[in-house]
């Protein structure tokens, strides 16, 4: 015979909480849970091999239960130790789960689980997924754990609580987290993007002990899959961000698409500035002549995620590069705080064929401070004579931009002063019509 439901079997100093949390667990409805020495008994004696028992904490229960379970002949037999996890918010808004751990165990026996080695929730795209606890970013990738292949949990972070990890899967990419980057509960560490195997908009969440709890899932690098609604249970979201004070820096940088500048270098050579705002209103380039620069934003940051406007490499090659994450300033910022920020990776591609170029990619930082906020501010360098109604004026590094607003419009960058070069606006045009197609973003 076979159970009709799978037995669980707790040990008489169980707390309330655990037991709550056990009997809220998915176990809840499908298994028989007992504390009694007498039942436990029995219930070890109807096994068979096709049945399996989970026992809590076997080294509490008395001594001649814990030889019979350690004697139990049949495979499917496992001992949960009750491992150190503490969680402090839901990692995201939702409350819907769509699968629950150990679920559907044909599906996921192909990758070597017992069943679904997380839980997923629900959400709609670009919703923010929060650390549930305090931590350290130990991975932020699209790449596998153990190789670099690419991940089925597409982009993905992991983060170290210390005697547990916690995973936040299918992400978008530009993740806003980067590896080795302290973080706090409730912060955003991915926005949901349906990347890896993944067929719609979900946050697979996991928690992985690093003791082995003795369920049947394997031990990964970053420790063994269990379930992590008990420790879910009574918690919620973390509250809304107070509303941000500062400049908000984006009414500036992102200018209006019917604005259209004539920058001139020293040189003479003189480039047209326009922008292209995507559908999605998040991403725009800042369209040079027949280069580009791509940024984006949200609430918290704005970032450059491509530029085709660096020199050729040595070897001539035409290049572009990507950086990942590029946040380059904060949204909003008081005039002279310094935003400093790590951990950025640069990749530069060969244009022609989008093919990896080696030369300068590599790990970066970015610094910026916002030195400046002034009204009626004239560029002159050219005679231009132009006064600007409200300017702020951003370090980054060893180049200086200003960025203006003028007549109510965002003008973006009006200006840039760097070692290897510098340019400033000589003309602009308030409504010259918005680009009706982006200009072509090679990869
Ligand atoms: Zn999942």
């Amino acid at each position: 015979m076979t159970y009709k439901s799978i037995p669980i079997l707790l040990p008489q100093n169980t707390s309330q909480a655990q037991m709550l949390a056990i009997r809220q667990s998915e176990y809840n409805n499908r298994r028989t849970i007992t504390q009694s020495h007498d039942e436990a008994i029995q219930l070890v004696r109807l096994g068979n091999n096709e049945s399996y028992i989970i026992i809590y904490e076997l080294s509490q229960w008395p001594h001649d239960i814990q030889t019979l379970l350690l004697n139990y002949p049949y495979q499917l037999r496992t001992f949960h130790n009750t491992p150190n996890v503490q969680l402090h918010y839901r990692p995201c808004d939702s409350n819907i789960i769509t699968q629950k751990f150990g679920a559907n165990p044909e599906y996921y026996k192909r990758f070597g689980f017992p069943g679904h080695e997380g839980i997923d929730y629900l959400v709609a795209q670009d919703y923010p997924f929060y650390a549930a606890q305090n931590g350290v970013v130990v991975h932020a990738s699209n790449l596998r754990w153990q190789n670099d292949s690419l991940s089925g949990y597409g982009w993905h972070v992991v983060i170290d609580h210390g005697s547990f990890y916690t995973a936040y899967c299918h992400a978008k990419s530009q993740l806003p987290v980067y590896k080795g980057q302290d973080v706090h509960a409730g912060d955003i560490v991915g926005y949901s993007g349906n990347t890896g195997n993944s067929t719609g908009y979900h946050l697979h969440f996991m928690v992985l002990s690093k003791v082995d709890t003795g369920n049947l899932y394997p031990m990964t690098r970053f420790g063994q899959p269990i379930d992590p609604e008990p420790f879910l249970i009574g918690l919620n979201p973390p509250p809304p961000p107070t509303p941000q004070t500062g400049i908000d820096i984006l009414s500036y940088m992102k200018s209006d698409p019917n604005v259209w500048t004539v920058v001139r270098h020293p040189s003479g050579n003189q480039e047209d500035f326009r922008v292209y705002v995507y559908p999605d209103n998040k991403t725009w380039v800042m369209v040079k002549n027949n280069l580009g620069e791509w940024w984006e934003y949200d609430n918290t940051y704005i970032s450059l995620v491509k530029d085709t406007s660096p020199d050729n490499a040595s070897d001539g090659t035409e290049r572009l590069y990507k950086v990942n994450p590029g946040r380059w300033i904060k949204r909003y910022m008081s005039v002279g705080e310094n935003f400093n920020d790590g951990g950025h990776y640069v990749q530069f591609y060969r244009k022609s064929d989008c093919h990896p170029h080696p030369e300068n990619s590599g790990e970066s930082a970015n610094n910026a401070l916002l030195l400046q906020h002034q009204n009626n501010f004239t560029l002159n360098q050219y005679g231009q004579n132009i006064t600007l109604d409200d300017v702020i004026i951003v370090k980054s590094g060893v180049e200086t931009h200003i960025f203006a607003r003028h007549q109510n419009k965002p003008f973006g960058r009006v200006a840039w002063y760097s070692p290897w070069g510098k340019s400033e606006m000589v003309a602009y045009y308030l409504d010259r019509g918005v680009l009706t197609n982006p200009p072509d973003e090679y990869c």
